[in-house]
């Protein structure tokens, strides 16, 4: 194997570089060719510490990551599997797990993922019963089940940020999220897509400010009008190109396909200078689907280009119509300590309403170290034991829920977590920990009606000055066992995620990130 992922990210003078390849809904064929024929030429060209696999990229069913990944490794190169939550439930996460162990590939990018596509049948079910948090957890608590078998830790799992969100809940509601998937084990953190420089700025003096101290790597794609367009569109999850920019592009390419090639290597080259410059450990390529030439030119490019790096700032200046940004401009790249543009949100009359009723009923009835504590526990013991008080209880709790929380009955409650809004009902993928990073201007990935429900808990939060909570220790996942029973009962019983699972929340609250607005 000519370079190792993990040995080029510890050495902090290697620039690491990364290609990404998709494959695509076939076992054999063009695009398996293709991938292996890249994977091969990088091998060859020896400047890429690895290739990442996607995992059914948009949701729709395409060859396993970790198979194909297998056969390039065994080639030499090294892989990183892209892991996501989407598609099957916690046994089947585990079990996967289980088996990028026995195939021996220990790099994982820790993904919730796109929303469900469309396979066998029609579209398939949104599964999300872990979410990136929750998986990266998993990934850290096996690797502390292999020390203490005297075994050497093996995964070695990294998450995405996506630092182009341009209202303040959801800059913040990824910030606090990144906060909680180092906690939960995360080594390194790769960026979504996006062409403003301001913004990959803000997410390294983010690290600084909140002591995230993993190294980060930015994604650079190759633009094609085509991409350009399908990423203005909104279409891919979590990317963002801009109007002028998608223009701009058009235009290039509408001169010559070969002068719209060039000018897309060079803005990649010049992108990949800049966050160099800015203090990003590495670059993810993507959008390169033919030959690996293109690669090659893109790093001959930077080489040519990285003295010069702050030139081509201005022209990465691409801030969307909110306009939103964690840190004043022209802020000193080495600046430790600066002020966060942060300004309390100001909840509707409904929300602040909402939420206040429901944190007093929480601060009054749901405390364990409430000096009604024991008296809850002995009363709710009586009704779980007594049919008739139990299904009184049981009325009562799922009206009050399903008129104020449109409640779906998990028994698990995890609104405390939520600004006192209900992950099942709220968010389609039944988030516990923080925002995906698909929201668009507020709203919501797949219910682009809606908002967030996670820039809503922002909203709510931040108007009584208690929004850092949201980075703060790492939500179990929920219990399916209590699906359908009393939350209540199950709280002072300790039987739900908040007793059961606390060695989860245990485990990230040690290396919990400090987050301070004020
Ligand atoms: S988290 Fe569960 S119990 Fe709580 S409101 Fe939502 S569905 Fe109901």
């Amino acid at each position: 194997m000519s370079r190792n992922f993990q040995n080029d990210l510890a050495d902090p003078d290697h620039f690491v570089v990364t290609m990404e390849l998709v494959p695509k809904g076939e076992s054999a064929g063009r695009s398996i060719d293709t991938a292996h024929r890249l994977a091969n030429d990088a091998l060859i060209d020896g400047r890429l510490s690895a290739v990442t696999i996607t995992d059914n990229p948009g949701g729709n069913p395409s060859l396993s990551p970790d198979v194909l990944g297998r056969e390039i490794q065994t080639n030499g190169m090294d892989v990183i599997i892209h892991f996501t939550c989407r598609d099957t439930n916690r046994a089947g996460v585990e079990s996967r797990a289980l088996q990028l162990k026995r195939m021996g590939m220990p790099n994982i990018l820790a993904l919730t993922g796109d929303y469900s596509g469309k396979g066998f049948g029609g579209q398939g079910a949104p599964v999300f019963d872990l979410d990136s948090s929750s998986l990266l957890c998993l990934f850290s608590m096996m690797n502390e089940k292999s020390r203490a078998r005297g075994e050497e830790k093996f995964y070695y799992p990294g998450c995405a940020i996506s630092p182009f969100k341009w209202t303040e809940p959801e800059a913040f509601a990824q910030y606090f999220k990144l906060c909680k998937k180092v906690s939960s084990g995360a080594n390194y953190i790769v960026t979504q897509l996006g062409y403003d420089a301001r913004k990959f700025q803000e997410l390294i003096q983010i690290q600084k400010q909140f002591q995230i101290n993993v190294p980060a790597i930015a994604s650079i794609f190759l633009l094609t009008p085509r991409t350009a367009r399908v990423m203005n569109s909104g279409r891919i999850p979590g990317a963002v190109v801009h109007a002028r920019l998608l223009k701009k592009i058009t235009q290039e390419w509408a001169t010559s396909k070969r002068a719209g090639y060039h000018a897309a290597v060079e803005r990649a080259a010049k992108l990949a200078v800049i966050v160099k410059g800015l203090g990003y450990r590495g670059i993810h390529i993507g959008g390169v689907h033919r030959s690996f030439k293109t690669v090659g030119l893109i790093l001959d490019h930077m080489k040519e280009m990285e003295h010069n790096w702050q030139d081509y700032l201005c022209e990465f200046d691409y801030p969307q119509s909110e306009n939103f940004y964690v840190f004043d401009k022209n802020l000193e790249k080495d600046s430790t300590e600066v002020a966060i543009n942060h300004t309390t949100k100001t909840a509707n009359l409904y929300q602040r309403a909402h939420f206040g009723l429901l944190n007093a009923m929480h601060e009054a009835f749901f405390r364990f170290d409430s000096p009604h504590a024991g008296f809850f526990n002995r009363l709710c013991k009586r009704i779980d034991q007594n049919r008739f008080g139990f299904h009184a209880l049981k009325i009562l709790e799922d009206g009050f829920k399903k008129v104020l929380l449109s409640c779906r009955q998990c028994g698990d409650c995890g609104i405390q977590h939520v600004g006192y809004l209900c992950p099942e009902s709220k968010c389609p993928k039944h988030t516990r920990n923080g925002a995906c990073g698909g929201s668009r201007l507020g709203k919501c990935e797949v219910h682009k009606d809606r908002y967030c429900v996670w820039y809503l808990a922002y909203m709510r939060l931040s108007a009584t000055g208690r929004a850092a909570e949201m980075a703060t220790g790492c939500v179990p996942p929920r219990m399916w066992e209590l699906n359908k029973t009393s939350s209540w009962i199950n709280f002072h019983l300790q039987r739900d995620h908040q007793s059961v699972s606390s060695n989860i929340t245990r485990f990230c609250s040690i290396n919990a990130c400090r987050v301070k607005l004020d």
